[in-house]
């Protein structure tokens, strides 16, 4: 069996579970574990099932949940080795402590000081200023230690907050075998340390995945050739993005090179250099602030119409706030 479940896209987070014969793959885990198992669950995907996480690039809302969704389910991380680094990078200690963590450290420092000295608790541990202090990772940081009550806590993550249960390195242009799925990573142009697309293939289906690119180059458009699935994104409406409420840092940001595809550059693509092969295109990663789903829809839609000989594909849309029923093949 193959399928395709895309359980969230978008800059609030992305996660896509891919089924090829016996093997399932977490495509990045952009959703803390607890939101990521209740929205598999929505889509009768399985958490126990899978067999291994694979990361397209170490931007938060591809990485947001990682270390606890591997740690939880006990399964190797695929990562090109520089992309490793940036997250190791990222996930410095002071970011990981949750604020239940925080919490606690600031307790056994005033313990500590009041055995030796009596001292006063120091005014630096004030709970009130933790919202500056306590990580943006800690909304999706381990759900086990989120609350008051003293659970079990797992030790390995205690010491480091990296520790993954089993890492494996890959590298863009170099196809990997991961159970019944092949794996041919990609480079996109992205503002990430060494940032993927991928094509999996199983049982004779191709699925192409190419989200968070600033265009569509050369080697790109070659790996989109021939899919039965293309997943592409259709980031941000030109219009929306540039009278929207982005700084204009951002708007350079996202409009540049390495930032993220337009609904025209999408359908420009669609319109005049796809080949029409796939069963199903999904456009993804659609932003809230600066794209409508109706604008994506008719800009993909008119792309594919302009074309006679691509009638069968059929267009869906990957949301960000619930998954996208599974396509199965
Ligand atoms: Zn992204
Ligand atoms: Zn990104």
């Amino acid at each position: 069996m193959v399928r395709f479940t895309v359980l969230a896209s978008g800059s609030k987070g992305n996660s896509t579970v891919v089924t090829g014969g016996k093997t399932r793959i977490l495509v990045d885990v952009g959703l803390s574990s607890r939101e990521l198992f209740r929205r598999m669950k929505l889509a009768n995907e399985d958490p126990s099932t899978l067999d291994a996480i694979i990361i397209t690039h170490e931007h938060s809302d591809h990485v947001a949940g990682l270390a606890v969704t591997a740690r939880k389910l006990g399964i190797p991380v695929y990562f090109t080795q520089a992309t490793h680094r940036a997250w190791v990078r990222w996930i410095s200690p002071r970011k990981q402590m949750t604020y239940a963590q925080w919490i606690e450290q600031c307790r056994q420092q005033a313990a500590a000081r009041m055995a030796e000295a009596d001292a006063p608790i120091p005014e630096d541990c004030d709970p009130e200023e933790s919202s500056e202090t306590v990580s943006e990772l800690a909304a999706s940081a381990d759900d086990d230690s989120s609350d008051a009550t003293p659970k079990k806590r797992k030790p390995a993550a205690e010491k480091d907050p990296t520790a993954l249960p089993a890492l494996q390195y890959f590298e863009a242009g170099k196809p990997i075998q991961i159970g019944d799925i092949c794996v041919s990573p990609f480079t996109i142009p992205h503002d990430a340390a060494d940032p993927v697309g991928f094509v999996f293939q199983a049982e004779g289906v191709r699925m192409a995945f190419a989200t968070d690119l600033g265009y569509i180059p050369p080697n790109v458009k070659a790996q989109l050739k021939s899919v039965d699935l293309l997943y592409i994104e259709s980031n941000h409406d030109l219009e929306m993005l540039r009278d929207g409420p982005y700084p204009w840092s951002v708007k350079q940001r996202v409009l540049s090179r390495v930032g993220h595809l337009s609904n025209d550059a999408c359908a420009t693509y669609l319109e005049s250099e796809y080949d029409g092969q796939a069963a199903y295109v999904v456009l993804g990663h659609l932003s809230e602030s600066n794209n409508l789903p109706e604008l994506a829809r008719i800009a993909a839609e008119r792309a594919l119409n302009g074309r006679a000989s691509l009638l069968a594909n059929r267009l869906l849309l990957a949301p960000q706030h619930e998954p996208l029923a599974a396509i199965s093949f």
